[in-house]
């Protein structure tokens, strides 16, 4: 296929908006958002051997390409509208294009996402994707504005993709239940961005950051930028007991708290808000489970069931090394 009979077969899935103007097609989108509101922006890149198992299914590849930035904009308590795809492919296989818009189109449709442009190039197979929201003004979730005294809350449940990782990396036996291993490589694969979630904590979480590479790596962002520190009781993380099914107490406890890939969502709120919270997952249809809270200082301390400071070897995924 060539370059642009690939395009017109993306084109011709992109989902339609009265707010894109011009989409794919020119030399560049024309988009019109709402006046009384700011633009959140995020990009995100999938490498493959990196961010996905080489041989993972093109629909997969697709929707985690644009789950984890619908994430990102979920963790700033922001409406999607608008994506871009830059898609770097080793070939142009028709087949596994549209089985990857196959997939990308399943999640774009439910939160309503418009694809408006892109680029297409020979390469490593690499998938990046940006994405537009709408989020009213001063009303975003950041990370800089947790205090000391506020509880700290996670969404869903944590470990379940590490784990998946970790059973196809080390060419490991699948799990015991099949039906349990297939759900873990699908919260790998299919990730669920929190965006109705992070709508309904706009104005009750004082901060909140999406999990991407680890628990403890990526609450370390929210301290840093907050002024505070966080404590973490590592063996109150949610979905810990499905775990221990086929890891050890030590290795479910790295899975959770530095393993990553988990699309989380990771937030403080006053302690008084509680009530507030429970109804916010209540209504997104979400659990949320409290796993700790800020304190005055700096830096994350993890403590096990029994109160002992734990640390893992590592926090989370860096891609340069620590
Ligand atoms: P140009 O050469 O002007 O940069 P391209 O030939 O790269 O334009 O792209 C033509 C049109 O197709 C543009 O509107 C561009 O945004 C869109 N496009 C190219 N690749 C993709 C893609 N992978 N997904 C969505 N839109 C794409
Ligand atoms: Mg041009």
């Amino acid at each position: 296929m060539a370059e642009f009979d690939l395009i017109e077969r993306i084109r011709s899935r992109a989902l339609a908006r009265e707010d894109v103007v011009l989409g794919i097609g020119d030399d560049a989108a024309l988009l019109q958002g709402p006046a009384d509101r700011q633009l959140v922006v995020a990009m995100d890149t999938l490498n493959e051997g990196v961010h996905f198992p080489v041989g993972t299914a093109a629909a997969d590849i697709g929707w985690k390409a644009l789950a984890v930035n619908l994430s990102d904009l979920a963790a700033m308590g922001a409406e999607p509208a608008w994506c871009t795809l830059s898609l770097s492919l080793p070939d142009a296989r028709a087949a596994w294009v549209d089985a990857f818009i196959d997939g990308f189109q399943q999640l774009a449709v439910q939160h309503r996402v418009a694809l408006v442009g892109g680029d297409t190039t020979r390469g490593p197979r690499s998938v990046c994707v940006t994405v537009h929201g709408f989020v009213e003004p001063h009303r975003a979730l950041r990370r800089d504005a947790a205090q000391a005294g506020d509880a700290l809350w996670v969404s869903g449940t944590l470990g379940e993709a590490a784990a998946a990782l970790a059973l196809c990396s080390e060419g490991a036996s699948a799990h015991p239940d099949p039906g349990e291993g297939a759900r873990w490589r699908a919260r790998l694969d299919r990730p669920t961005p929190r965006i109705e979630l992070g709508r309904a904590l706009r104005g009750i979480a004082s901060a909140c950051i999406d999990v991407s590479d680890g628990l403890l790596a990526d609450l370390g962002h929210v301290c840093r930028a907050s002024g505070v520190r966080a404590r973490v009781d590592v063996d109150a993380l949610p979905g810990r007991d499905a775990l221990l099914a086929r890891f050890d107490r030590e290795a479910a406890r790295r899975l959770q708290a530095a393993g990553g890939d988990d699309y989380e969502l990771c937030f403080t709120a006053p302690a008084a808000m509680a009530g507030c919270v429970a109804t916010c997952a209540a209504d997104a249809g979400v659990p949320v489970t409290c796993i700790g809270q800020m304190t005055a200082g700096s830096g994350v301390e993890a403590r096990d069931g029994a109160g002992r400071p734990w640390q893992p070897p590592r926090t989370g995924y860096q891609h340069f090394g620590a």
